[in-house]
């Protein structure tokens, strides 16, 4: 039987290791899934994850996504993967609140296999209450669509690698070398610093970036080899009327409303690719400022008219940018708008240097990516 890892928390535990087989970058939930499958797989293989934050960090992509597994409007490419995924959300990754919940699209003009809005009114009651079903007369449904905690992924794939034996050292910010990795083991001073507490090095035969929307600029600095990934800070604010277990999700021009808490979170369309040193602002409502990014405001109020709940008192658009939650989100190549949107993916950017990116479709498709590159460094 294979022993359990080692976890690191703080600085108060000396961290001496200088060798290993992989070493993960973040522990979102794309590292985590690696992690966990490198050792399901490759159990030859030594593995440690490093984490900047926490687990999950609560600044990270993962604790924020929507998670909301759908293959409406996926590419068929993707399909097997997405199944992939699902099954592993389902059955194989502890409690992730996983809930079967219907996905409806609404839109004003025919949508491929779709049918009649007002047929489905009956069925779905929560869309005379939220929508204008004549101003959206066209629907298409997923039946098999599910929503489930992101947060609870990353946490339940990281303590299932753990047990298998991979290493985790938290609080602990890495930086990439053309050898190795340079870890900065931080910790707080009593007046709320962040500071490196000690500087040590690891080397390894394959280092994976698994670090959300900063995995490209790490790759970047560290390495010097340029990539074409974007990044784009999501937001996501919450509409405050009622919602049960068996409230659907609903999509409307690429504005999801994912039933929540016995609400809904908004997950607004992405349409912007943030440059780096893009600092995100909010906008001004009637004259009035909100944490809500200003593109993200036009989009709701072009839709109020065929959304009317967004139009409620309800619609939660903050003062400033902390009262929203929002994370940056890898936008995996393509620019916005592409056909197919920043499926997550892998790529090999030298010889043993791997980026491993989740994004918008990570919720679909991030554990069968992540599988995927456990199965290639397993084979190498
Ligand atoms: P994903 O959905 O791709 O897993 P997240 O943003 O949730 O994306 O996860 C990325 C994780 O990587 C975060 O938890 C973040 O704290 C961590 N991270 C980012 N940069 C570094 C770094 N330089 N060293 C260690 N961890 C990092």
């Amino acid at each position: 039987m294979t022993s359990s890892g080692r976890v690191w928390a703080h600085v108060g535990q000396p961290f001496q290791e200088q060798e290993f087989d992989v070493v993960v970058v973040g522990a979102g939930r794309m590292g985590a899934a690696l992690s966990l499958y490198l050792r399901v797989t490759a159990p030859h293989l030594s593995v440690l994850m490093v984490e900047e934050g926490g687990l999950p960090n609560e600044e990270g992509a993962t604790i924020l996504a929507p998670g909301v597994w759908t293959t409406l409007g996926l590419p068929t490419e993707h399909t097997q993967a997405a199944r992939w995924t699902r099954e592993q959300l389902q059955h194989h990754l502890g409690d992730v609140q996983f809930q079967e919940r219907p996905l409806l699209e609404l839109a004003a003009s025919p949508l491929p296999d779709g049918q009649a809005s007002a047929d489905l009114a009956a069925e779905f009651p929560a869309l005379n209450t939220l929508v204008d079903l004549n101003a959206l007369p066209h629907a298409r449904v997923d039946r098999q669509a599910a929503t489930y905690r992101p947060g609870s992924v990353a946490l339940n794939a990281a303590q299932q690698a753990i047990k298998l034996g991979a290493n985790l050292l938290l609080n602990t910010r890495a930086r990439l070398t053309p050898s190795g990795l340079t870890l900065e083991r931080l910790t707080v001073t009593n007046t709320h610093q962040i500071v490196t507490h000690e500087v040590r090095s690891v080397t390894a035969r394959s280092v994976v970036v698994a670090a959300g929307a900063a995995g490209p600029h790490l790759t970047e600095h560290g390495l010097g080899v340029h990539t074409r990934h974007g990044r784009a800070y999501q937001q996501y604010p919450r509409l405050n009327l009622p919602s049960t277990p068996d409230t659907p999700v609903i999509r409307v021009q690429g504005l999801t409303l994912r039933p929540q808490a016995e609400a809904f979170t908004l997950i607004p369309a992405i349409h912007h690719r943030d440059p780096h040193g893009y600092a995100p602002a909010g906008g001004h409502l009637t004259g009035v400022p909100t944490g809500l990014r200003r593109e993200v405001l036009e989009d709701l109020v072009n839709l109020m008219d065929a959304v009317p709940a967004l139009s409620s008192e309800q619609l939660q658009v903050g003062r400033s940018l902390s009262d929203l939650p929002g994370a940056w989100v890898a936008l995996p190549h393509g620019q916005p708008g592409a056909p197919s949107p920043w499926p997550p993916q892998w790529e090999e950017l030298r010889p043993g240097h791997f980026l491993l990116l989740g994004g918008p479709l990570a919720d679909t498709l991030g554990l069968a990516v992540a599988n995927d590159l456990a199965q290639t460094l397993a084979r190498s």
